[in-house]
């Protein structure tokens, strides 16, 4: 389980000529590990998981993913997506195509999977995050917490290899904060790679193989769940945990 799947090395980016974003990041996530990033906001959270899968380039440095080296050949980037799965704070669905039709998009246009194998797959995903029976439903008629789950569901229909949440519970209503909640323990306990921007620390500390505490643009402080909280090395770190716990 030690084989590196994501490999950052002195990462930098900036956003325009003079604003930096990333400052040497130096971070290799394993197969199978679950990793929770947390942060103040502005720290440079979306943009480091966006340079996973080429949604944001970074300038110096690499990153590889299962590989492949991030770079400008767009091919390198569709391999990456390919393996990559990523489910966003506003869930991007597309609100005129039903659940189903949300879900088996991709597989039949990029992974030119015929239609009916496509389903029978998506359906199996709908079943995975309990929501199979909104199928033909359009998003628009679900809750957040159902629109969440569907995203996830749409993600894992390409199988990817790792799976990225950008905050994926900080739009929905408290009532509904469990549901995707319970979802993403199930999978991180499938053992899928994933890397979640959360703040949710009771989510941290049930499946998180490692916390990431990023500040400014950079790792300050990275531990195991039972040390990051209890043990906090840094002043930034115990100054962020007293604010949200
Ligand atoms: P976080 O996810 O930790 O809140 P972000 O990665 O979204 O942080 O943003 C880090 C910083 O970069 C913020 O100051 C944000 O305003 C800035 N930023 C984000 N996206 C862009 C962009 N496309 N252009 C310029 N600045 C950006
Ligand atoms: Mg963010």
């Amino acid at each position: 389980m030690s084989e590196p799947i994501i490999t950052f090395s002195k990462v930098n980016k900036w956003y325009g000529n003079s604003f930096h974003v990333l400052r040497d990041i130096d971070l290799t996530v394993t197969r199978g590990e679950r990793i929770v990033i947390c942060g103040p906001s502005g720290s440079g959270k979306s943009t480091l998981i966006r340079c996973i899968n080429g949604l944001e380039e970074h300038q110096e440095g690499s990153i590889v993913v299962d590989g492949t080296e991030i770079s400008d050949d767009i091919r390198a980037i569709e391999k990456v997506r390919r393996e990559v799965g990523m489910v966003f704070q506003q869930f991007n669905l597309f609100p005129h195509l039903t659940v189903l039709e949300n879900l088996t998009l991709a597989p039949m246009w990029v992974g030119k999977t015929p239609k009916a194998e496509a389903e029978k797959r998506a359906m199996l995903q709908l079943e995975r995050v309990k929501i199979a029976e909104q199928a033909h439903k359009y998003p628009l008629q679900l809750s957040g917490g159902q629109q969440q789950r569907v995203a996830i569901a749409r993600a894992l229909c390409l199988t990817p290899k790792v799976m990225l949440f950008d905050e994926p519970t900080s739009a929905l209503d408290p009532e509904m904060i469990k549901e995707v909640l319970d979802v993403m323990i199930e999978l991180a306990n499938q053992g899928i790679t994933m890397i979640c921007v959360t703040h949710e620390m009771g989510f941290a500390k049930a499946v998180a193989d490692r916390v990431i505490f990023m500040d400014q643009g950079q790792i300050v402080e990275q531990n195991k769940p039972h040390e990051f909280f209890n043990n906090p090395q840094s002043e930034r770190t115990r100054d962020f945990l007293s604010k949200i716990l």
